[in-house]
């Protein structure tokens, strides 16, 4: 990957980029304003100040959206794959082009500083780069049944049109995590991204205007009902699939919503995620993956590490030098120079990690640094350390979603696996270790979808990206993840040897 040179922000450049992104809602290759002309207005966490008025869907608008994708489906389900392929390999192309003006765009919505948003953009887009390639890639297979009196047919074909829903936390890189694989796939969608985060979306489907999307073919709603537009989506019996990356709780509601229908899912929900650090871990190294895994996205990640379980011989040094490390973090608006750590999303995010500290410190544990809501405009909370965090206290149960390091120690190797695995969510695991026969134990113990061994961040566009029990049900990225736009047909013929 080439070098990046910095983003840089001014007052007008910012002006000028969210002049550039459309504020209607896009259906059927239109911009339309919502029915009625309903607004909602997004802002800029670090402020609090309103940076774009843009239109708010109602039910009559989400139909509409999923009817143009219903009569936009069994055109795009023939065209031929190469050329679903080169629509998304063109995106990509395109947001290579644009990538500062995507990146500095999801700093001023979502608040994270711009460096981590360029990564985003990088990471974003390379599901449209790999998806592209997978497009050509869907087979199927041809046999002798073991009669040897008919010959069975395998293929794949696309699943129809899906609804997708993505959250505030990565605005561009779940956007392009769904569409691509739907697209190569041959489906058709509507997509509503969060409330919150709605911008880099509908600028994302300019890019895909401009590479050649036929109309139909991606719908964007945007609303501030969200409930109450999606239920009669997903209720429509023309959806086929829904696919929603959220908490577990709206996931639950979502996948009782989608038991009528009988709708095929995918559901990438919270976490929990532990970090353990054995006591012949390279402590640099579990330094550098303790930083990384909590901190990145201001630790608003579903992959972010919630609890630190560290051996007791080395659970004090491990402390002290995370704090240490936390202590240099660079506080402000993510569009600043060298800032390391921006706002939360919103005051309620701020008021659950405070909570969840307060609890924890009540309980016991040691605070090491930070454990307040800092003064000033926005909504930030200060990066924290808390250590001897004592079994019941909420912060080991509940997703933080934000930037506090919460320690607790363990005895042994079977202690440390009870410890990880006590928890409803499973989505991925950390594991510092130098022996190697005790961290394949680890992969094979840990009760997670994903497992970082001696590494702290670990998504990537080819690699199956997903839960295991109330964190979620599929996956997406890697070969998988077109799998979950596609249904098996198996058909069988009559031996054409036969008279
Ligand atoms: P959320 O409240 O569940 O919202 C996610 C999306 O669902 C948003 O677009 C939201 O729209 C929409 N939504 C909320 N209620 C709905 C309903 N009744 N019907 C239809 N849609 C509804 O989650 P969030 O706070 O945005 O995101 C944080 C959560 O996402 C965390 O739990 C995190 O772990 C998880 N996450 C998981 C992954 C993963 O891959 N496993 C990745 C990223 C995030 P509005 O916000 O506009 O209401």
């Amino acid at each position: 990957m080439s070098e990046t040179p910095a983003v840089t922000s001014t007052e007008t450049a910012e002006a000028e980029l969210l002049a550039q992104v459309p504020n209607q809602l896009y259906i059927n290759g239109e911009w339309v304003p919502a029915a009625g002309g309903r607004t909602l207005t997004v802002h800029d966490p670090s402020t609090g100040t309103v940076i774009k008025t843009i239109a708010d869907a109602s039910v009559t608008d989400g139909a509409a959206a999923l009817d143009a994708a219903v009569a936009a489906q069994e055109s795009w389900a023939s065209t031929p794959p190469r050329v679903r392929g080169e629509v998304l390999r063109r995106t990509f192309d395109l947001l290579q082009e644009r990538k500062q003006d995507f990146a500095l765009l999801m700093t001023l919505e979502m608040g994270k500083p711009l460096a981590e948003s360029l990564g985003e953009v990088a990471y974003g887009g390379e599901f449209l780069r790999w998806f592209s390639e997978e497009a050509v890639r869907i087979t199927g297979r041809y046999g002798v049944n073991p009669e040897g009196t008919g010959r069975m047919i395998v293929s794949q074909h696309p699943v129809g049109p899906c609804f997708l829903i993505t959250p505030w936390n990565f605005p561009l890189a779940m956007a392009t995590r769904k569409i691509a694989p739907a697209l190569a796939a041959g489906c058709t969608v509507v997509i509503k991204p969060a409330e919150l985060t709605p911008l880099s979306t509908l600028l994302l489907v300019t890019l895909l205007e401009e590479a050649g999307l036929p109309a139909g073919v991606v719908n964007v709603i945007t609303t501030s009902t969200s409930g109450e537009v999606s239920a009669p989506i997903i209720a429509d019996p023309r959806l086929r699939k829904l696919s929603f990356t959220g908490s577990t709780p709206v996931g639950q509601k979502l996948i009782e919503q989608s038991a009528k229908g009988v709708l095929r899912t995918s559901m990438e929900l919270g976490g929990n995620a532990p970090f353990v650090v054995f006591d012949d871990a390279d402590l640099d190294k579990a330094v550098d993956g303790a930083i990384a895994a909590k901190f990145r996205n201001i630790g608003q990640a579903c992959t972010a590490a919630n609890r630190f379980i560290v051996h007791e011989s080395i659970a004090e040094e491990f402390a002290g030098r995370v704090t240490e490390r936390v202590k240099a973090f660079r506080i402000g608006r993510g569009t600043e120079d060298g800032v390391t750590i921006g706002p939360l999303i919103d005051d309620r995010a701020v008021a659950k990690a405070d909570a969840l500290v307060q609890d924890a410190l009540g309980r016991g544990a040691t605070l090491l640094t930070g454990g307040s809501a800092l003064e000033r405009d926005g909504t930030f909370y200060e990066p924290t350390v808390i250590t001897g965090v004592k079994p019941g206290s909420d912060i080991l149960r509940e997703e933080i979603f934000g930037p506090v390091l919460s320690i607790t120690s363990f005895t042994d190797e079977d202690d440390a696996v009870r410890i990880a695995n006590d928890t409803e969510y499973g989505l991925v695991g950390y594991v510092y270790t130098r022996d190697l026969a005790r961290g394949q134990r680890m992969i094979e113990r840990l009760q997670t979808g994903m497992m970082g061994l001696n590494l702290g961040v670990i998504s990537n566009a080819a690699a199956p990206f997903g839960g295991v029990k109330q964190s979620g049900l599929g996956r997406e990225g890697g070969f998988e993840g077109i799998h979950e736009y596609l249904s098996t047909k198996y058909t069988l013929t009559p031996d054409p040897f036969a008279g």
